[in-house]
């Protein structure tokens, strides 16, 4: 019997689910729901790590990604006047073992596009005409996947044989599952467990990070760039071969002020709060905040873990951020998100007809990929935001020391390819994958 899914978040593992799905079984009618008007662009670089470089080679789109690869040469660390302390390249082995900069550094943007439009290609590759994309009453039933933009979900009643929900449109609809995969402050989440618990469920590392793009100037070039302010302030740069540079501003706090000016708050809002935190920090700051106030792909957000006990209720599930966000700065959160797809979609199409059953493995086999995920490196995230300027002198003597002695490759060449050893689980029942 094909599945009627509905995905709820069209990010990264949300059309990365809904390709997976409908290539298991063209039959299949999977509707994903999307609240903003169409693919969101913004964001910044993300790492394809460990597990997410066997996905994406299993979906057949690494050499997709390749294309839109940002080629960097490493990075190093600045002080106040830019002068470089080390220097770490990237590791070229175009697996899942990687070093700092890892070899697939992509735009979320362009991976987000490539995995929606790969959602929309039928089993020849050919795109579904945008006829079949507009979804009609009817064509939500039909086989294959259709988006629902500019649409939210008000409500979900679940029962033994499925799941009712509330379009914010008014429109009712049934489906077999429904995924909730709508970011690190999931509503689905909120929906599953109740409005305060799934917000608790929110582990602040008391970081805020801010992300945009600025105009290129000359001395941009393709080394990422990290600069210590102090005061629990971080700044990098990435230009890599892109014709601007991106910059991202970092701060470590508990107050309760800048909490409140960021998280969940408008663009203005947070732009101003950013504003007061860097002004006066050194470096290029003039620059980077004036580029953030003209920049129209501003994007900031509070850091932190999603721990939920459990990612399943009956016939809804979560994935990705809205389930087991490891928060940016684990370097893992795209890769684990892309993992959660793989995984229910292997149990799905293993659990033929017994959705419910199907669910559960998801749950119990997702959570040590999940735990490897959000294991942060030692340090992190207070070595890239550290407070004195003692401590930032030691930093560039050690990173100095270590890129001297090539430390870094020695170190990555001794860590397993799979994060925390775990390899990546294999489903022969799903279909229209590529082999290892
Ligand atoms: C705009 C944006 C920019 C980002 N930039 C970066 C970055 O620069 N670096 C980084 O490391 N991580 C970034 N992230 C987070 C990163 O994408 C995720 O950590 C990771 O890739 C896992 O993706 P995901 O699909 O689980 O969630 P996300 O990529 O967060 O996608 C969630 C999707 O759900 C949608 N959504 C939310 N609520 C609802 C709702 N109620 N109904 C319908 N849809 C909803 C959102 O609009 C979004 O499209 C960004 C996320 C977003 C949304």
């Amino acid at each position: 019997m094909p599945l009627k899914v509905l995905i709820i978040g069209a990010g990264i593992c949300g059309p990365a689910l809904a390709t997976l799905l409908r290539r298991s079984d063209p039959e299949n009618s999977i509707t994903v729901v999307e609240r903003y008007p169409g693919i969101r662009h913004n964001g910044l670089q993300i790492d394809l790590r460990a597990w997410g470089v066997p996905i994406m080679k299993r979906l057949g789109l690494i050499n997709a990604v390749k294309e839109k690869c940002v080629h960097e040469s490493g990075i190093t660390f600045v002080d106040s006047k830019g002068k470089q302390h080390g220097l770490f390249g990237v590791a070229g082995t175009e697996t899942g073992q990687q070093s700092f900069t890892s070899d697939f550094e992509i735009l979320r943007g362009d991976l987000s596009q490539i995995l929606y439009e790969a959602s929309l290609q039928d089993s020849d590759g050919r795109l579904d005409t945008q006829k079949k994309q507009e979804s009609t009453p009817e064509g939500e039933y039909g086989p294959g996947v259709s988006y629902l933009f500019g649409t939210t979900v008000t409500r979900l009643d679940q029962d033994e044989k499925g799941v009712d929900v509330t379009f914010s449109d008014g429109r009712t609809r049934r489906y077999d599952v429904v995924v909730g995969a709508d970011g690190q402050w999931s509503r689905t989440r909120r929906m599953m467990f109740g409005e305060e618990a799934g917000i608790d469920m929110f582990k602040r590392l008391n970081v805020y990070v801010a992300y945009f793009t600025i105009p290129k100037e000359p001395g941009d070039d393709d080394l990422a760039r990290f600069f210590h302010a102090g005061k629990g302030r971080g700044i990098a740069t990435r230009t890599g071969d892109r014709p601007y540079t991106q910059v991202y501003l970092m701060v470590r706090t508990d107050s309760e002020e800048v909490r409140r000016g960021i998280e969940r708050q408008s663009v203005e809002e947070q732009k101003e709060t950013f504003d007061k935190i860097f002004r006066g920090s050194g470096w290029q700051m003039d620059r980077f905040l004036k580029g953030m106030a003209e920049s129209t792909d501003f994007y900031a957000d509070s850091i932190g873990q999603i721990k939920a006990p459990h990612v399943v209720k009956g016939r809804i599930a979560l994935m990705g951020d809205a389930g087991y966000c490891a928060a940016p700065v684990s370097g893992m959160g795209t890769t684990v998100s892309l993992m959660g797809a793989w995984t229910l979609a292997g149990e799905l199409a293993r659990h033929r007809g017994d959705v419910p059953t199907a669910l559960e493995a998801y749950d119990v086999k997702i959570r040590p990929y999940v735990d490897a995920a959000q294991k942060l490196m030692p340090g992190v995230p207070g070595i890239m935001t550290l407070e004195s300027s003692w401590a930032i002198s030691l930093l560039h003597l050690i990173v100095s020391i270590l890129s001297f002695f090539k430390i870094d490759k020695i170190l990555m060449r001794l860590a397993p390819e799979e994060k925390g050893g775990i390899p990546l689980p294999e489903y022969p029942e799903l279909k229209g994958v590529y082999p290892a």
